[in-house]
């Protein structure tokens, strides 16, 4: 049974595509696809030993060796140009990995920049979208779940033609789950409003504050009040 997490990351993959999964430890998202005969292929890649053997375990387990194929190496090094990968999915760690892990992609050209890409940043999805609108996508969907006290964001995005921009605003909360600011969004939001709020509060007390840390959390107090309130 694959958790509510992934099954919104599965849900935002195209019938036939061809899928990178990096990190993608016991392979569940790949190997779910493939069962479903929604994907043509996947590489499964991972950079440690242990998440590794995991995945090989599932697809033999699951008899999806034709289809998924697992791959030991950092992030999206993984890939050939002969895999035609068309998708990325990159779920369960956090953003400034995930973008790190795009970036080098990039920078040795494994990604066509065609690709579609499918994130689920565990935290900072701030920094995920800016590197998108950075590199010029535009995000095409949005989810934002809760699941065993959790509360995840999945977002989706395709490369555009036409120039992308979001506001610090969209950045933050996202152009449609910021728009949408369903129960959870506003459960997240006030629990993040809570905690920046300890925390100023303790930066106030102290003699020599971080100035700019103390404006910018304040500053993203007085937006998640308008957005919530
Ligand atoms: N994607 C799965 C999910 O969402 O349930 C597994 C998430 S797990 C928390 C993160 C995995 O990413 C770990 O297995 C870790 O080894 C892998 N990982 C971390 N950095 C990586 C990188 N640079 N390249 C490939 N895998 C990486």
């Amino acid at each position: 049974q694959l958790s509510k997490r992934l099954k919104q990351v599965a849900d935002y993959v195209e019938e036939g595509a061809r899928v990178a999964d990096i990190g993608s430890d016991h392979a569940y998202l790949p190997c779910y696809l493939a069962d479903q005969g929604k994907i043509n292929f996947a590489v499964a890649g991972e950079v440690v030993q242990g998440p590794f053997n995991n995945a090989v375990k599932e697809v033999r387990r699951t008899g999806l060796e034709d289809i998924v194929e697992v791959r030991l190496n950092d992030g999206l090094m993984v890939l050939k140009p002969e895999d035609r990968i068309d998708t990325v999915t990159i779920a369960g760690m956090g953003g400034a990995l995930i973008r790190s892990i795009l970036e080098k992609g990039r920078d040795n050209d494994r990604l066509t920049g065609e690709e579609t890409l499918i994130l689920q940043p565990n935290v900072f999805e701030e920094t995920v979208r800016g590197y998108l609108m950075e590199q010029q996508y535009r995000i095409t969907d949005e989810a934002i779940l809760e699941e065993n006290d959790k509360i995840y964001e999945i977002i989706k995005a395709v490369p555009s033609d036409t120039p992308v921009t979001y506001s610090k605003k969209d950045l933050l909360f996202g152009p449609y789950i910021g728009k949408e600011r369903s129960e959870t969004f506003k459960k997240k939001w006030t629990q993040q409003m809570n905690t920046n709020e300890f925390i100023v509060g303790q930066m106030e007390q102290s003699s020599h504050p971080n100035e700019e840390k103390l404006a910018s959390l304040k500053e993203e107090i007085k937006l998640i009040k308008e957005m919530i309130e």
